[in-house]
């Protein structure tokens, strides 16, 4: 049962019009652009999240649409906070995402010789000054919203001075914090981004490229929209908290003497519920351990999100669902499942395995006889085939599907009751055997020869169909099931975010019992358990142990949602 609308949605949003397409395609129509120029420029300060994977859709679906280029920039202007760890990672990210920046891979630190002279430039031009004043003083004399700023004692200083200071700054005479360079521009705007904002920042911190090269780093303002300005960049696409930071970025390209103007447009961030979309936040989860590091399935990252089994599919048909705006709005988590669900519905081949096994014994059934039962592989898929799965006197079930004392709308398997096996036999439990400590701990049962294959030849019914698998065949695994990281939609939304960390966002199952096939699986391959949800191998597996990672469960709460948002007819 797929949404028949899933086929129809391209990978990055093709043919789905919004408004920053409308101004791409109308750029072109009218002849203001030639070829579409965008960017992706990630800080390489963390693994990239989901909310990223919004902005490379964005970004390198516009450039393919339109017949352009995206680049890959990264801004690696803060290098006390960036890792080549993280550059690698990122890159391994985008391509994993399914985009490729060809010959297009640029650092920000590539222009620091350029964006150093065109620092000077302005200094030259009276339009940046040396201030002498502390992060601390800065900081107060820069107003508020409501209060303009104050003028720096500094804000005059003669051009000649200004650019002896920075030669002597860039000469590494001073230390950190000592002095900044700032725009000169107004004190008093209504944007407090365009009172002075600074420039460049005394930094003696080595850089992951440039090494010991400078010890005076640019800001992010002055090197994002000069670094689009060098590459070309017609469309500079970014969140909506940049918003006020296009006027400096324009001041900036007005009075220098740049290659090409820039136009940026801005779109509100991905917020998914249940999470967060914080680099600062994720990088505190993972180095307080409160996670087992940037790929742990439960994390937003792509890496996480990866090992967790989400195909990059699903997430490109995710982004392409929660389509591009201006307003800020947080996406339901059950989304995201619900894309990867649908897809691997189609994709994921069907295997038995029990999570949580209860011995059975077949009494009537021959010991030391094996059968092989035709299995289908997948429903959804018939050229995905069948394969045998081996059926014995002594099988696994799985502990939930049994009940001593059954409610009344409990169907499955009770004393005295007939269930199917799945793909096998109807059986009969007759006697169930416990422990000391009064524990199930077996059930025996009785087979009926005559229901091979899983029907009866005299039609009689059961209510139940349960998988199983065959005790002396199957192959002991470790599964892991996932649940939110977080256990409000909101988190840190009334008090300390670490508060509302979900304290079972990780079950550990050590005793499973795979059917054989399943030792098969190869990294990255998707599998539905049946009955149970979609799983992956996850790394952490032995050649001998598998390990799986549970990716969604079959339970579709994005259905229910939308189920109880439909209007009753
Ligand atoms: P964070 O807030 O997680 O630290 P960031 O914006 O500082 O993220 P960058 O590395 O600067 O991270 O982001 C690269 C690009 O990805 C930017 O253009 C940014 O606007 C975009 N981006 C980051 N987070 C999101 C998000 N949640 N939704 C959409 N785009 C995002
Ligand atoms: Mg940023």
């Amino acid at each position: 049962m797929t949404n028949p609308m899933s086929e129809d949605i391209p990978p990055t949003g093709e043919g789905i019009r919004d408004f920053i397409r409308d101004v791409v395609r109308s750029d072109l129509d009218d002849g203001r652009v030639d070829t579409v120029v965008t960017r992706f420029p990630p800080e390489p300060n963390g693994y990239l999240h989901i909310g990223h994977a919004k902005s490379m859709c964005l970004n390198f679906g516009v450039a393919r649409e339109f017949g352009g280029r995206c680049n890959l920039r990264f801004d690696d202007t803060n290098p006390t906070k960036e890792e080549r760890e993280y550059i690698d990672s990122i890159q391994e990210d985008v391509r994993w995402l399914g985009f490729d920046w060809g010959e297009h891979l640029y650092f920000a630190s590539d222009y620091f010789e350029q964006l150093y002279s065109w620092a000077e430039h302005l200094i030259g031009a009276g339009k940046a000054y040396i201030d002498d004043h502390s992060a601390e003083e800065i900081r107060t004399y820069r107003g508020t919203l409501t209060e303009p700023g104050r003028d720096s004692p500094y804000r005059d200083r003669p051009a000649d001075e200004n650019l002896d200071l920075f030669r002597r700054m860039r000469a590494g005479e001073f230390e950190d914090g000592a002095r900044v360079l700032r725009a000169k521009i107004d004190m008093a705007s209504g944007n407090i981004n365009m009172r002075d904002s600074v420039l460049y920042r005394i930094l003696h911190a080595s850089h992951p490229r440039t090494g010991e090269d400078w010890c005076l780093y640019p800001t992010y303002d002055f090197a994002h929209g000069q670094s689009d300005a060098i590459e070309g960049v017609t469309h500079s696409l970014c969140t909506l908290e940049f918003e006020d930071h296009r006027p400096l970025y324009d001041w900036l390209t007005d009075n220098l003497p740049v290659p090409s103007r820039p136009r940026q447009y801005e779109f509100s961030r991905l917020n998914l519920t249940h999470t967060v979309l914080s680099k600062r936040r994720l990088i505190q989860l993972v180095e307080d351990g409160h996670v087992a590091g940037w790929d742990d399935p439960r994390m937003p990252t792509l890496s996480g999100l990866r090992r967790r089994g989400f195909p990059s599919a699903a997430i490109r048909d995710f982004v392409g669902r929660v389509g591009i705006t201006k307003s800020d709005n947080v996406v339901e988590m059950a989304l995201l499942e619900h894309c990867a669900r649908e897809l691997l519905n189609k994709t994921a081949p069907r295997r038995l395995a029990v999570l949580r096994p209860l011995k059975v014994v077949i009494e009537n059934y021959p010991e030391g006889q094996t059968e092989e039962l035709e299995a289908i592989n997948n429903p959804e898929d018939a050229a995905a085939g069948t394969r045998k799965v081996p059926f014995s006197r002594e099988l696994y079930i799985e502990r939930g599907d049994f009940m001593e004392d059954p409610p009344r709308k409990f169907f499955r398997l009770a004393p005295g009751r007939e269930v199917r096996l799945r793909y096998a036999y109807f059986i009969t439990c007759r006697e169930v055997v416990k422990n000391d400590a009064g524990e199930v701990v077996e059930l025996r049962c009785t087979y009926d020869p005559a229901t091979k294959g899983g029907d009866a030849p005299d039609g009689r019914k059961v209510k139940a169909t349960l998988h199983w698998v065959s005790a002396d065949h199957g192959v002991s695994a470790e599964v892991r099931l996932y649940d939110h990281l977080f256990a409000r939609p909101d988190p840190g939304a009334e008090g300390d975010i670490l508060d509302d960390i979900n304290s079972e966002s990780l079950t550990v199952l050590n005793e499973c019992c795979l059917e054989p096939a399943l030792l098969d699986v190869r990294p990255g391959d998707p599998v539905q358990f049946e009955r149970q949800g979609y799983f992956c191998l996850d790394p952490d597996a032995s050649a001998d142990r598998p390990v799986f990672n549970r990716t969604v469960a079959l339970r579709d709460t994005w259905a229910r949602i939308q189920a109880k948002e439909r209007p009753k007819a």
